[in-house]
């Protein structure tokens, strides 16, 4: 429930809304706007009886917010967010960044050699995994400590920001340390101690969306990054489980608008893990931007066939590159614009 205060309601005013709100056993958080003040009523599982809050003196309207999810709604919310980074990147605006790099980072060279292309071509983000999550337990599992050090290396060489995975709770400050952008990968999704954790860590969260994640179970997933104060939180669509095994996962390019409709957030495309298939990344990176993604995160090593992890799906640096001027193109013709 939101409570709409009148504008140039008294703070005196504001303030019994706040005490009859906790008085009923719930949580009020108040939000100045530059119209008008609004107080959110936390911490109801189900409906709550407005008429006591409705007859106080200064209240214009209550609105209640009829999702389960409360903050990331755009009930609560009208006006979209922004995520925007210490170096002016910004998530949610008219910009469209681009995330690229591996999959994993493995080894100095191949992270420092894939940043300096990437940032060549316009690419404005560096991914590229020191934890992995991998489906085998024999799989290669990143370089850890290591890998983030040499992700420090190629932002300081290049500039770029980071974006990089935490796997679980304990780890998450750690990787805060290093990241401008802390993901959270799709097997993570539900893992609400690691959310409650990346809500604490000061950092924005490019949260994807678990493997078999209704979008209300993504947007719930947000809403416990918000609860714990994170308000700068970055959806990203990476495919769904399908029945047809032609593609690595199902692409929901329809959860983009759709999400926009839900939730204030931001929310990228993530056409790598969505397709699984490196020659199927190109157009539905293009679909993805046509279809109002905030940004893309695209999977692209300097030598895919010798890759660790990933490789089917990632790109040449020079396909990279040509998809760069594709998506400028497209984002010019919906009145956004990609570096
Ligand atoms: C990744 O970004 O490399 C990754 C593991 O993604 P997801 O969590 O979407 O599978
Ligand atoms: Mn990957």
């Amino acid at each position: 429930m939101l409570v709409v205060m009148r504008h140039g309601a008294a703070e005196t005013e504001i303030q019994a809304v706040i005490e009859e709100i906790e008085d009923m056993g719930y949580e009020a958080r108040p939000m100045p706007g530059k119209q008008r003040t609004t107080v959110g009523l936390m911490g109801n599982d189900g409906r709550v009886d407005s008429a006591r809050i409705q007859g106080l003196p200064g209240v214009s309207e209550v609105i209640p917010v009829t999702k389960a999810y409360k903050q990331v709604s755009r009930e609560w919310r009208d006006a979209d967010t922004i995520v925007e980074l210490k170096n002016g990147i910004q998530f949610g605006g008219t910009e469209v960044p681009i995330i690229a790099g591996p999959c994993g980072v493995e080894s100095e060279e191949q992270i420092l050699d894939s940043a300096i292309q990437l940032k060549n071509m316009g690419a404005s983000l560096l991914r590229g995994g020191a934890f992995k999550p991998r489906t085998s337990p024999y799989s290669w599992q990143g370089l850890g400590l290591e890998g983030l050090k040499m992700l420090t290396k190629a932002k300081e060489e290049t500039g770029l920001a980071i974006v990089t995975e935490a796997l679980d709770p304990d780890g998450v400050d750690l990787v805060a340390e290093y990241a401008d952008i802390v993901q959270v990968g799709a097997r993570n999704m539900q893992n609400y101690p690691l959310l409650r954790r990346a809500g604490k860590c000061g950092k924005p969260i490019l949260l994807k969306r678990g493997l078999s994640a209704t979008l209300t179970e993504l947007l719930l997933a947000a809403e416990y990054l918000l609860a714990e104060g994170n308000n700068d939180v970055i959806l990203c669509e990476r495919g769904v489980r399908s029945f047809d095994p032609h593609t690595r996962n199902l692409l929901d390019l329809t959860a983009i608008p759709m999400v926009k409709s839900l939730s204030h957030l931001p929310i990228i495309a993530d056409p790598s893990h969505g397709t699984g298939v490196r020659d199927k990344v190109i157009p539905m990176a293009r679909a993805a931007v046509a279809a109002g993604a905030d940004g893309l995160i695209i999977e692209v090593h300097p030598d895919p066939p010798r890759a660790l992890s990933d490789g089917a799906q990632s790109l040449y640096p020079n396909q990279f590159g040509e998809l760069m001027d594709q998506i400028r193109v497209i984002a010019n013709a919906i009145g956004r614009s990609v570096k």
